[in-house]
């Protein structure tokens, strides 16, 4: 009997499910997950409650393979679109309602619903965070705490650009490609809002310094129905203080959403920002994914193409074709 090709897999992302789900049917695949739960930045968050996306704020559908890949998590109404109105703010008010036109989905009942769905059927290790990989091509391990899980026929870094970059040994083919990429930081703030009304839309895209999105999460289908609002900073802003204590950061994207809507000083008080170190793609890797050869190692992820939901699919899709006629090739 044929022997499985193992294949090794770091990160339950978007692309890192999507790559488990092309090759489950051909090689013996097992995801390291460092997180208790499955998704990445396809995220959400409960408190008291009420849920927030407090990563990925929806996804559009672009590509025909993306599309045909939603049908079944469609079909079961864990995809829906999110109709809302998304308008675009200035400091001095509203500038202009978006035109209709993009079809933006979410995840039902929580935009992690689809990465849930994904993973079912996979081998997933979550609470596994990589420290390092080892070994060689065709007998690779990866060290999770004290542990040593292998050997891998290969292993595939799922993680951002440059957490893959330090995990990948230095033979690997494209560490000059995976330090071309830009990742910018972004801090999201989550708060119930009661004086909703002031802010007659589902999303804003605001033109801020400190703010660049703001949504009412309870706006789309399947959530709570208490109001409560998700405010994205700008990305620059957030590197230049991506080390400062989230307290004060909270304080001054506090001070910068009171221009757009208002919060009262008990929902301020009990409002929580998570800090993203890498949430968007500022420079992309321009190749879809990037794999090695000779040295049995790859890389898949958002980075490679666009910091898009529907990118990181398409990355671990295209990556999974190749292992996969690789695969084939050596039966
Ligand atoms: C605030 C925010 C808003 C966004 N808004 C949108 C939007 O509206 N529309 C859209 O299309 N996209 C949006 N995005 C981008 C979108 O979320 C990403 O493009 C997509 O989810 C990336 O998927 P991925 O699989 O490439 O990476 P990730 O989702 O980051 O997955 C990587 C996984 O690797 C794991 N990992 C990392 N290091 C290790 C390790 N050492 N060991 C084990 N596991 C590890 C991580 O925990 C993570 O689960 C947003 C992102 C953020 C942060």
């Amino acid at each position: 009997m044929a022997v499985s090709i193992r294949i090794g897999i770091i990160g339950a992302g978007m692309a890192g499910l999507t790559l488990a789900r092309g090759l489950s049917d051909r090689a013996d695949v097992s995801i390291f997950e460092k997180s208790h739960g499955v998704g990445g930045r396809m995220a959400t968050r409960w408190i008291d409650g009420v849920s927030y996306d407090h990563g990925a704020q929806y996804l559009t559908i672009r590509d025909a393979r993306f599309h045909d890949a939603l049908e079944a998590a469609r079909a079961e109404g864990l995809v829906e679109p999110w109709s809302g109105q998304v308008a675009s703010l200035g400091e001095d008010g509203l500038i202009e309602r978006t035109a209709k036109g993009t079809i933006r989905y979410v995840g039902n009942p929580s935009m992690n619903a689809l990465p849930k769905f994904l993973s079912g059927g996979i081998d997933i290790h979550p609470h596994a965070q990589v420290g390092a990989i080892s070994g060689e091509p065709g007998r690779w391990f990866v060290s999770v705490r004290d542990s040593t899980e292998g050997p891998f026929d290969w292993v595939v870094a799922a993680a951002p650009a440059p957490q893959s970059a330090r995990l990948l040994p230095a033979r690997f083919a494209h560490h000059d490609k995976l330090g071309s990429v830009e990742m910018n930081a972004c801090f999201t703030l989550m708060t119930t809002l009661r004086h909703f009304a002031r802010f007659p839309f589902a999303a804003a895209h605001v033109d801020d310094p400190v703010i660049n999105w703001i949504s009412l999460n309870n706006t789309k289908p399947g959530r709570p129905s208490t109001p409560c609002l998700v405010a994205n900073s700008n990305s620059v802003w957030a590197d230049v203080n991506i080390e400062k204590p989230l307290d004060s950061i909270k304080q001054q994207m506090l001070e910068a959403l009171r221009l757009y809507v208002q919060i009262d000083p008990d929902e301020a008080q009990a409002a929580t920002v998570h800090r993203w170190r890498y949430a968007n793609v500022q420079q992309a890797a321009g190749e879809p994914y990037l794999i090695d050869r000779d040295s049995q190692l790859a890389a898949c992820g958002d980075w490679c193409i666009a910091g898009r939901v529907e990118a990181a699919f398409l990355s671990g899709a295209g990556l999974g074709d190749a292992l996969a006629a690789i695969i084939e090739a050596a039966e």
